[in-house]
């Protein structure tokens, strides 16, 4: 019994010393602030714009693949939105928006396959084109058209209320993540840091971080090779 014990105990040290056994996120840059330690809880709470935080932490889901960040902040929005979703599969005969029925739509698959999206991710303009498909209300915003007073002082709004909501197209190298260009929406703004709250859909990777103001709006003036412009944001409504 005593040995049975000895082995399990050994097993356990083994797993916890062997990084391979456990399921982890990559090392986050100094420049960002996760919001799962308590720094990053205290920001969200001493915020004057979380507004949207809520709504959209109850809708909070993982990419189903590593290309699929674009859909997964889509059906983020879209239930928080409250918008007319087709019915799920899965969850037959309930209608929620899914990252497997995002594109049954005929006018959804028009804008591109879910079979291309799942190789190559999307741009910014299909990104505010699937969203329409499934009747959002979007204004794309390009990188290169936006100063950072601009830049801050759209979200900070949108942040401010709860019937819209953000989703941003940028280049994690430029804050040190790994490593190309990614979405996710947006949940919060902290005035005394001028930081972002970014609810990062590759929950397997990143926890949600915290920005500055300024890093992501450099990384939304980055250009996108496949779009053949700069990175940006959408702001969507029903
Ligand atoms: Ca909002």
């Amino acid at each position: 019994m005593q040995s049975k014990i000895f082995w399990g105990l050994m097993l356990v040290s083994l797993a916890l010393n062997n990084p391979k056994t456990l399921a982890q996120t990559l090392p986050l840059s100094p420049q960002l602030i996760p919001f799962n330690s308590s720094q990053g809880e205290q920001l969200l709470l001493d915020s004057q714009a979380r507004q949207d935080y809520f709504l959209l932490s109850n809708q909070f889901v993982t990419q189903i693949n590593q290309a699929y960040c674009g859909v997964a902040s889509s059906v983020m929005v879209l239930n928080a939105l409250g918008l007319s979703a087709p019915e799920s599969r899965q969850y037959k005969p309930f209608h929620v928006f899914t990252q497997e029925n995002f594109f049954d739509r005929e006018e959804t698959k028009k804008v591109v396959s879910a079979d291309l999206v799942s190789r190559r991710g999307m741009t910014l303009a299909q990104l505010g084109d699937l969203l329409i498909s499934h009747g959002a209300k979007v204004k794309v915003y390009y990188g290169s058209d936006i100063d950072l007073d601009r830049f801050r002082f759209l979200l900070l709004q949108n942040l401010s209320k709860r019937d819209n909501f953000a989703i941003v197209n940028y280049l994690r190298k430029t804050i040190g993540q790994e490593r190309g260009g990614h979405i996710s929406p947006i949940a919060a703004y902290n005035q005394r840091t001028d930081r972002f709250l970014i609810l990062d859909v590759s929950r397997y990777k990143y926890p949600p971080v915290w920005v500055k103001a300024i890093d992501l709006w450099q990384e939304i003036k980055t250009t996108d090779a496949d779009a053949g412009k700069t990175r940006g944001f959408v702001l969507v409504t029903k």
